[in-house]
Parts: structure tokens; C-alpha cells; sequence
């Protein structure tokens, strides 16, 4: 493997460096450096230009995943989450559970919401090295699979694929040091010419 070493990026302590490691591509990876840079937790203070909340109950929000940040396979994905920074579960009052079946009833029952055919809901809690997640701040995913391909919902690592990601993570802040803008649509072509071709392979399905 030719690319070895630290990942050490300023501002980052080891807890968000871990996080890094989930992220499920290049896009994805350098928003999360900009969001741990600035401090701000991108739930707390939603981006509107990203996350168009489209219904809210109590201070639960429910807002569609930007496309740049779905994975693969997906064909609908929403976040629903309440306001307050909370990271666990053990943390919701009985409004928060009832805005949360409010959120989730109207993104699944067509009489009220949308009318979602069929998916699953997912809702990480507690420490990060016990669910892979990538934002600490409690919130549900539902997600509707496309039909081309394979979903997974992850919940802890293959400590060997955690040794991969690290690998592809190194490669990732090497293309991010060089100014390589994920939002870039020659990324691809950009990314052959400054890796070498065992690195490019690494990377070349998270880059778009
Ligand atoms: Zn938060």
C-alpha cells in the first residue's frame, strides 16, 4: 500500500477523526471537515441551502438528504431530527417521541405526508464507536432503496475494511490539500492525474 502515515488535520481531535471514517465519499468528507472546523453541529444550525426542512412538529424537523450526500442504491432519504442537541436516545422526553411518530407517521402514511412505499428507518444512539455514524446529533434516516443494487445499514466496522477507509480517508486529504473541489464535475480526470493508479482505484467509486 503505498499511502501510509497519520491522518492529522488542524482543528480535528481523534473522536472526529474517527467520524471521518464514515463518511461514504469524497463530497461528504470534505462537508464534514468544514462543519467540525467551524464548531458548528449541522443539525443544530441546519444549512437551508442544503436541508430544506419540508414539515416540522413540536421542534422536530424532517428535511430531505442532499443528493450529493445519499448513498448508493437510494432512491429517497430523509433526516428528521428535533432542534436541541441531544446524542441519545435516553435524552427524549415523551414530546420528543411523540414529534418523532408525528415526523415518521407523516413521511410513511400518504393520507397526511408522503407515501412511502417501503424502506427502513434508522435511528443511531450513544457513543459513535458503537453505531458507525457520522453526526452525533440523534436523528432518524428513512430510506428507500432503488432496486439496482445492494443496501446495507452499518452499525459497527470490519476492523480490516476500518484499515481500508483509513487508506482511502489519507487519499481523500490529499486531494482535498491540493484544492480538488469535490463539486468539481472533471474530478474524476483530476484525481487520475495526481494519484497514481493503485490510489485512484482506491478511491474512484466515492468520488461522484
Ligand atoms: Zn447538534
Amino acid at each position: 500500500m503505498e499511502q501510509q502515515g497519520v491522518l492529522e488535520i488542524p482543528g480535528l481531535d481523534d473522536q472526529d477523526i474517527a467520524i471521518l471514517l464514515n463518511a461514504r465519499n469524497y463530497a461528504y468528507y470534505c462537508d464534514m471537515i468544514k462543519q467540525i472546523q467551524s464548531k458548528k453541529c449541522p443539525f443544530c444550525q441546519l444549512d437551508p441551502e442544503k436541508n430544506r426542512v419540508i414539515h416540522t412538529s413540536g421542534d422536530w424537523r424532517i428535511w430531505e438528504c442532499p443528493e450529493a450526500f445519499k448513498a448508493k442504491h437510494i432512491a429517497k432519504h430523509f433526516v428528521l431530527a428535533p432542534k436541541r442537541h441531544i446524542t441519545h436516545t435516553n435524552c427524549m422526553t415523551d414530546k420528543d417521541w411523540f414529534h418523532c411518530t408525528v415526523l415518521l407517521d407523516w413521511a410513511t402514511n400518504g393520507e397526511i405526508g408522503i407515501n412511502l412505499p417501503g424502506g427502513g428507518i434508522i435511528m443511531r444512539f450513544g457513543h459513535p464507536d458503537l453505531n458507525a455514524q457520522s453526526i452525533r446529533h440523534l436523528h432518524c434516516n428513512i430510506m428507500v432503496p432503488d432496486g439496482t443494487g445492494e443496501v446495507k445499514i452499518t452499525l459497527a466496522k470490519d476492523p480490516k475494511k476500518v484499515t481500508q477507509k483509513r487508506v482511502v480517508v489519507l487519499i481523500f486529504e490529499r486531494l482535498r490539500g491540493l484544492g480538488i473541489s469535490p463539486n468539481d464535475p472533471e474530478i474524476d480526470d483530476r484525481a487520475q492525474y495526481v494519484l497514481a493508479p493503485s490510489e485512484y482505484f482506491l478511491v474512484k467509486d466515492y468520488l461522484s
